[in-house]
């Protein structure tokens, strides 16, 4: 995707404590190759369009030397426990390396492993909640 904006000024320490908690347990991460880009597009790339399609897990290079965490900037306008549940789940597609419904749960897991704290899903939009209420685990048949 190409555009990207800055990181709300309100998730830059955040985020950079999440990567250190991955850094601790994720070969990958502990690389320092995951970056964060913000996108102003309503939409991800892959034609994720729907209202909780805010955020993606790339790997840049086939081997997974670079990987990033791409959101849409409308994420920034959840409650904090959901913007950080969404980083955090993210964070364990990459930390995992997985792929499918299952990839969803270890997703999940990871963030667990490395947080301390469950990831729940949030209200009628079903987003990531870390530190929040929420359904837990994650409901069947989500994408993303
Ligand atoms: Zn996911």
């Amino acid at each position: 995707m190409n555009g990207s904006v800055p990181i709300p000024k309100a998730y830059r320490k955040p985020w950079r404590a999440l990567l250190l908690a991955f850094a601790g347990w994720s070969p990958l991460i502990a690389k320092g190759r995951v970056r964060l880009e913000v996108y102003a597009s309503r939409c991800l790339d892959d034609g994720g369009c729907a209202h909780r399609s805010v955020a993606q897990a790339v790997y840049s290079t086939p081997r997974g030397e670079v990987a990033t965490v791409q959101v849409v900037s409308r994420l920034f306008d959840f409650p904090r426990h959901v913007v950080l549940g969404v980083l955090a789940h993210e964070l364990g597609h990459l930390a995992d390396e997985s792929d499918g419904e299952e990839a969803e749960l270890r997703a999940d897991a990871w963030a667990l492993w490395v947080t301390g704290s469950p990831v729940r899903y949030w209200s009628e939009d079903q987003l990531q909640s870390l530190g929040g209420s929420g359904k837990w685990p994650r409901p069947r048949g989500l994408h993303r």
